[in-house]
């Protein structure tokens, strides 16, 4: 069963490695998160020489060690956006100059087959870094997040990912209580700002690893 399913996902990944270099993306296939990990910290980390680094919320990206093995790395300084610790003005802060960072990481809500990445951001810190600041973007997708298109992948953002963080996050939204977008005027509503990036300019700044496993939501 595993076994199918495995080729099955493969030879969708594969064409939609295909799409996204056609959109100058850097891509990179792991079998699963472990081989994520050490794509991530044996090739894509050494090769942009990067010194300081960040990161934007990522179910997968938490579940994967990688932030643990950055943060153990004495040659590297690092912003954490989501200490527990830090005041919410203080997060805000670390947000704003997580901008400036040379390698940011994060996940995506979904991506097309056609090669375009969809996200929708509460703070907006995570799309910004992906439109522009850090010098490169390191996304974690697992092969749950892959639509056919644009329609599906905002119907997947909105009709499931979205409600789905809202109670992972325990925020006060009606999503919460029903399981449905209220498209409410909540003050925590988690869905402020869409991005759709066709491209990566210039090209490979954002390096994507596609993971055929199911993570994150
Ligand atoms: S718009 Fe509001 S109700 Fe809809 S998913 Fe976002 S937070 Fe939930």
């Amino acid at each position: 069963m595993n076994n199918f399913l495995h080729t099955f996902w493969q030879m969708r990944l594969e064409k939609a490695r295909e799409a996204l270099e056609g959109n100058n993306f850097e891509v990179h296939l792991a079998r699963d998160l472990e081989q994520a990990r050490t794509v991530v910290l044996t090739k894509i980390l050494p090769a942009t020489k990067a010194k300081l680094v960040s990161w934007g919320g990522s179910m997968t990206l938490q579940d994967s060690g990688i932030l643990d093995a950055l943060k153990a790395m004495k040659d590297l300084s690092w912003i954490d956006p989501s200490e527990k610790k830090a005041s919410p003005e203080e997060k805000t802060e670390r947000r704003r100059q997580a901008l400036l960072a040379d390698l940011f990481f994060t996940g995506t809500n979904a991506l097309t087959e056609g090669g375009q990445l969809i996200n929708l951001d509460m703070y907006g810190n995570r799309v910004g870094a992906l439109v522009f600041g850090p010098r490169h973007v390191v996304v974690l997708a697992g092969r749950n997040k892959l639509c056919v298109d644009v329609e599906e992948a905002m119907l997947r953002v909105k009709g499931y990912a979205s409600p789905a963080n809202a109670l992972r996050l325990k925020m006060k939204t009606p999503c919460v209580k029903t399981g449905f977008c209220e498209d409410c005027k909540s003050p925590e509503r988690i869905c402020n700002v869409w991005t759709i990036t066709e491209k990566s300019f210039p090209k490979g700044r954002i390096k994507i690893v596609l993971i055929n496993q199911e993570l994150g939501i």
